[in-house]
């Protein structure tokens, strides 16, 4: 499945953070569902309501990517 981009810098890897400021790197598919990108990561705990762009400052909800997804390609 495809994986969602920041709709800033167009990279596709996110962190999740959790209560005690704790991150792991996540990605978000197509179905806005958040996946770890390193196997052992647990996602227990975390918020993934919100999530940080690992490349710039964007900051937003999975589910907020999808306005990005009609934007012009050259
Ligand atoms: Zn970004």
């Amino acid at each position: 499945m495809r994986n969602l981009n920041c709709p800033q810098c167009d990279i596709h890897r996110f962190v999740v953070k959790n209560e005690k400021g704790e991150t792991i790197l996540v990605t978000v598919t197509e179905a806005y569902e958040i996946t770890t990108v390193h196997a052992t990561d647990s996602l227990d705990g975390f918020d993934l309501t919100v999530i940080y762009c690992l490349g710039c400052s964007w900051k937003g909800s999975p589910k907020s990517l999808r306005s990005h997804t009609h934007k012009k390609k050259y």
